[in-house]
């Protein structure tokens, strides 16, 4: 039987008239508490495989940059940092059933425990599934953040993203509740597993105010959580084009990266190229278009003919819907630095 709200209500009502006949159907009754656990919480999501990214790093990738009702909200990586001491879980994904489906994922690795979560920023796709692991592996497990994330995550940026992804996935993600990280981090904070540690890099406004950079030492892997993206672009509405630059800058003057692991995409030595160039593209052509006099309107027609944004239009999720608002906010960050 198909589900709705409505018929939902309306299958209670009729339940409470059986029952106030004295007459009472079980099977009924249960069949209907089955459907009503179903309905308060959407399905599981689909297995996917673990992909090992270097010798303690393996990640879900999800294959969607975007949600929608058909991949349930998977629409970014969950990473896994696997040492001797346990786990580190880099953005916990965009649900409850995401978190369950990669905690399936994990314990065919190893029988470890998770003992910490980053989530690097406070978009909903990388704290979501915050829940679903401590639900798993203990209410006291540190979930770390910068506190500027945190804050966010607390307040209505947080009620914001948990109500939308359940809107964007037609409800597939409910049963998913606000865990906000319960443990401020900085820059230079690290964890350590025994045979593997992480640093924390943070170099003020980059995707958002407070990023976390996870560096994982030895590996020579970064995962960048939105920083960089791979083949994608989107959501720089608090964000800054030259403090992109400058956040990467500073990552690759002090770490010894040479794997780039983004939220969104593959994780490869290309990363950072690949979505450097194209902001460089971006920044550069509105810079320029400020100095020319050309209005916000013309920004993007000028922007494209710079080859760095042009030629990224076909391999690049999310393009057609985001490429105008993003020159533009580019655009009005350039007029800003010029005055
Ligand atoms: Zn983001």
């Amino acid at each position: 039987m198909a589900l709705t709200r409505r018929s939902l209500l309306a299958g209670s009502a009729a339940t409470a008239a059986v029952v106030g006949t004295g007459t009472v159907f079980f099977e009924e009754i249960a069949e209907a508490a089955t459907e009503v656990a179903a309905f308060v919480k959407g399905p599981p999501v689909p297995d996917r495989p673990l992909e090992r990214i270097s010798p303690h790093v393996f990640m879900i990738k999800a294959p969607d940059g975007f949600p929608t009702p058909e991949n349930q909200g998977l629409m970014s990586n969950v990473t896994f940092v696997v040492g001797d001491r346990g786990v580190v879980v880099v953005d916990s994904g965009a649900s409850l059933q995401i978190a369950e489906m990669s905690i399936r994922q994990l314990k065919k690795l190893t029988e470890k425990p998770v003992i910490g979560i980053v989530n690097t920023h406070y978009h909903g796709d990388h704290w979501l599934g915050n829940q679903g692991f401590l639900a798993a592996y203990g209410k006291d497990v540190p979930i770390h953040a910068h506190p500027g994330t945190r804050a966010a995550i607390e307040g209505t940026t947080g009620s914001f993203w948990h109500e939308a992804m359940v809107k964007w996935t037609n409800e597939a993600t409910l049963g998913t509740e606000i865990v906000p990280p319960n443990h401020d981090i900085g820059h230079g904070f690290e964890i350590s597993l025994g045979d593997v540690a992480l640093r924390m890099h943070h170099y003020g406004t980059a995707h958002t105010p407070s990023d976390i950079l996870v560096e994982v030492l030895d590996d020579g892997v970064c995962c960048v959580g939105d920083v960089l993206m791979d083949r994608r672009i989107a959501n720089m509405d608090d964000g800054s084009y030259p403090g992109t630059f400058e956040t990467l800058d500073k990552v690759v003057e002090t770490s010894k990266t040479t794997i780039w692991l983004p939220a969104h995409g593959d994780a490869g030595p290309g990363v950072l190229a690949w979505h450097r160039d194209l902001f460089m593209g971006i920044w550069e052509s509105c810079v320029e278009a400020v100095k020319q006099n050309i209005p916000l309107e013309g920004a993007l027609a000028f922007a494209l003919k710079d080859p760095r944004v042009s030629s990224r239009a076909a391999e690049t999720k999310g393009w057609d819907r985001n490429i105008g608002k993003y020159v533009s906010l580019a655009y009005l960050e350039a007029e800003q630095a010029q005055f």
